[in-house]
């Protein structure tokens, strides 16, 4: 499989500091990016998302691993040996340098003929449309106009793997989902394999091929968006992407498709069966608060009771809040019609219903 990965990460670890102040950026990491693929390092702040990115680079070096490159082992490779570019948060551009000479700058560095700096540079205007800007000096331009040179600048070299360090973060929310659609676009006709580092989960599911969760230096889990959101591995993963409601169990019975969890909030719920479960064991029941919806108290379908406690309005949807008979609140989300009147008040008994399908488990 080495041929088809962009980038191998084998057992990496990274430490800062000494002794007591030592800290575990990255803790025994283990990663196959593909290549041509849109890969996302996703994650809170101080995960380790930037340092595995700076590994990737060889702007840090690991104290242990291997990290190959199109199936080379460059980690002790110096940065500028790389076929790596990377492209910073800040853009890091020169500002009295002109659009044009920000974006030849790293081939007349590698000693590449005038001529030959000349047509990519064209080439790399092109692809980013900032033809007309050629000749403006960057300190004049927009952010979002600034993120295009960055990328034209770090793509002029022909690198193999393009890292961007959360590239997007300083621009307003508009232009920001210019931008992803623009970096989606351009990851396509380059072909280049993008590592892109966010903490921004929507940005994340928005943009990628595949993503890696990470918390604390570990790798939590890896796969496409709708995976992550889907079949999250962990507690953390369901947490950290997207919302999710949690309820504590027991399970209590067990059938050939599905499984019985009694509830700390003293309902009881049918559940897929999963091979591994033990009666008596403890469980973690996942909601998406979008796959609930709030129906009449004691109608069929109604799986959860309780008392509505906020009711909180975002345009296109309701968030409820229904606290259960053990102080759990639960959110159920609901989208918003312009020919529905709202017809609930906080206070109110009501009841939540979902599809068994949309019930995931974890144990513990
Ligand atoms: P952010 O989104 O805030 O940039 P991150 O997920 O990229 O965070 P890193 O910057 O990789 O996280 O940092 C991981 C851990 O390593 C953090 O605990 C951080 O404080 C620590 N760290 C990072 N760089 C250094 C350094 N040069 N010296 C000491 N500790 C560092």
């Amino acid at each position: 499989m080495t041929g088809l990965n962009a980038i191998e990460i084998r057992g990496i670890t990274k430490t800062y500091g000494y002794g007591e102040f030592a800290v575990t950026a990255v803790d025994e990491a283990n990663l196959a990016i593909r290549q041509n693929e849109f890969f996302t390092l996703l994650g809170p702040s101080g995960c380790g998302k930037t340092t595995l990115l700076r590994l990737i680079a060889g702007f840090e070096f690991p104290a242990a691993g291997d990290l190959l490159l199109h199936g080379e082992n460059i980690a002790i490779m110096p940065p500028f040996k790389r076929p790596v570019n990377t492209v910073f948060q800040n853009y890091a551009l020169f500002p009295h340098m002109t659009v044009a000479d920000n974006i030849g700058f790293g081939l007349k560095m590698l000693g590449r003929p005038a001529s030959e700096v000349e047509a990519r540079v064209a080439e790399m205007l092109k692809l980013v449309r900032m033809e007309k800007f050629a000749k403006r000096a960057t300190s004049q331009l927009s952010g979002g106009q600034q993120q295009r040179v960055a990328l034209a600048r770090a793509l002029a070299p022909h690198p193999k793997v393009l890292l961007l360090d959360e590239p997007l973060s300083a621009l307003d929310y508009k232009l920001r989902k210019e931008m992803q659609i623009e970096l989606k676009r351009l990851q396509a006709e380059t072909g280049i394999t993008f590592v892109f580092v966010t903490h921004d989960q929507e940005e994340a599911l928005t943009m990628s091929d595949r993503i890696a969760v990470m918390s604390a230096g570990k790798i939590l889990q890896v796969g496409g968006p709708r995976e992550i959101y889907d079949r999250p591995a962990n507690r953390f993963v369901a947490d950290f992407i997207g919302e999710t409601n949690f309820l504590k169990g027991k399970v209590s019975g067990l059938g050939s498709d599905t499984a019985s969890v009694a509830l700390d909030c003293a309902a009881n719920l049918a559940v897929p069966a999963s091979a591994d479960l033990i009666v008596g064991e403890e469980v973690t029941v996942l909601l998406r608060p979008e796959h609930a919806r709030l129906v009449p108290v004691g109608s069929a379908e109604a799986a959860l009771t309780g008392t509505l406690k906020d009711i909180i309005y975002f345009g296109t949807d309701t968030y409820f809040n229904v606290s259960l008979s053990d102080g759990t609140l639960f959110t159920v989300r609901q989208q918003n019609r312009p020919d529905e009147v709202g017809s609930y008040s906080v206070g109110d008994q009501t009841s939540v219903a979902f599809a068994p399908a949309a019930i995931r488990i974890l144990r513990g």
